[in-house]
């Protein structure tokens, strides 16, 4: 048995997707977004126990990712939300995978790929509307039209766009992006484009612009749990899919003045018990994006963290659980150790502490425990790079 690992529960995700859809209307289509290996929880199993669920749409950001999916027996559609690199097109077409469209220049290409491999591409028209990022402008429109007018082995599924301010306040900006996708969409329906899913809401749009919902809407970060922003909290009932779990494995009681760690920045400030966990920054805990503050309230609120982190308060930080009290780390976190002063909770070797690990940032090589239908799984490798659930229960 591993003393480190993570239990995803998978019935918690299929809870949060029946959330999610309860707030649909229908026609309009859940998109499970399972990028970044479903952010982290695994997008093999996440995706496939949404599919038993009845969820017919995925997307992830490379053709890569989207592979791994149909080799692991997804049947679903899945969308590359992402630019995509021409050589990886002919094995994407032939799995039926359906690609974002953002640059005017990859149309014939793509056409000449379908026609070769005998099956239609299925594209989605990606319309930059204000993310600044990737996309069609209102100048290319009329080019894009001509374009796959001459492309009778380009189906289009789908147009598309991406708010940038969707998790804030203000919602003038995000009305701003929605005015203009919906007149760049008439414009090329004008043009004689027909358009069969049109689809613009991420996490944070979908919860505060029911308005917006469309054919379908993207949604990752709800499904795993989480809130877009804090101040979505508690609108939908959400649950964690994701633990973090280290085992106990050495302890030791010292007095009083013990130093702990590299360069002693831990002094003991009475008899307590040192606990170490066989966790460290190489499996990402203890990482934390890298602070740059976005205005000058925020920068008061980093130096404020800052300082009192000086003082060793780290403030908004989640707290270890033992036995589920809190407990806090001792001295600088090792490349794979934690020292734990647990003062006066009684413990044993091999006690389970609960560590807050961030799901992107967590190395994917910590092995991954799932849960569905409240049963446990482990996630075995199956063949080098690929990584699915063994049937075996444990
Ligand atoms: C990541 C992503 C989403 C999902 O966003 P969440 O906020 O995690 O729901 C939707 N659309 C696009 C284009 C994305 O890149």
């Amino acid at each position: 048995m591993a003393d480190l690992w993570i239990e995803v529960d998978l019935d918690a995700v299929i809870h949060n997707y029946q959330q999610i859809k309860a707030k649909l209307a229908p026609p309009c289509r859940l998109m499970a977004v399972v990028k970044a290996d479903a952010y982290g929880l695994g997008a093999v199993e996440v995706a496939k126990a949404l599919a038993e669920e009845g969820c017919e749409f995925f997307a992830v950001t490379t053709i890569a990712e989207a592979l791994i999916l149909r080799q692991e027996g997804l049947e679903g559609r899945i969308l590359v939300l992402g630019p995509t690199s021409q050589e990886d097109w002919a094995e994407a077409v032939t799995q039926g995978i359906e690609l974002a469209v953002s640059q005017l220049s990859w149309i014939p290409h793509l056409e000449e790929i379908a026609a070769q491999t005998g099956c239609k591409a299925l594209l989605h028209l990606k319309l930059e509307t204000g993310m600044g990022r990737t996309g069609f402008t209102g100048e290319q429109l009329t080019d894009l039209a001509a374009a796959l007018q001459q492309a009778p082995n380009l189906e289009v599924a789908g147009a598309f766009t991406h708010f940038a301010r969707g998790a804030q306040r203000d919602r003038s900006y995000t009305r701003w992006q929605f005015a203009k996708y919906q007149d760049y969409v008439s414009r090329l329906e004008d043009m004689g484009l027909k358009i069969p899913l049109k689809h613009v809401c991420n996490s944070a749009a979908f919860l505060d612009y029911p308005e917006y919902h469309l054919d379908m809407v993207r949604v990752g970060t709800l499904l795993g749990g989480h809130f877009p922003a804090p101040a979505f909290a508690g609108t939908l009932d959400l649950r964690d899919p994701w633990t973090a779990k280290a085992r106990i494995v050495h302890l030791q009681n010292v007095p009083k003045g013990t130093y702990v760690g590299y360069q002693s920045l831990y002094k003991s400030k009475r008899e307590t018990t040192l606990a170490v966990i066989p966790v460290g920054y190489a499996d990402g805990f203890g990482l934390e994006p890298k602070l740059v503050p976005q205005g000058l309230f925020d920068l008061a609120k980093i130096i404020v963290k800052n300082t009192a982190a000086f003082f060793g308060l780290h403030l908004g930080r989640e707290k270890l659980l033992l036995k589920g009290q809190p407990v806090s780390t001792a001295g600088k976190i090792g490349m794979q150790l934690t020292v734990l002063d647990v003062g006066r909770i009684p413990c044993q070797l091999g006690e389970e502490v609960v560590i807050p690990l961030r799901r992107t940032l967590a190395n994917p090589r910590i092995p991954r425990i799932y849960k569905k239908n409240g049963k446990f799984y482990r996630k075995r490798v199956v063949q080098e790079g690929f990584l699915s659930i063994n049937e075996e229960c444990i």
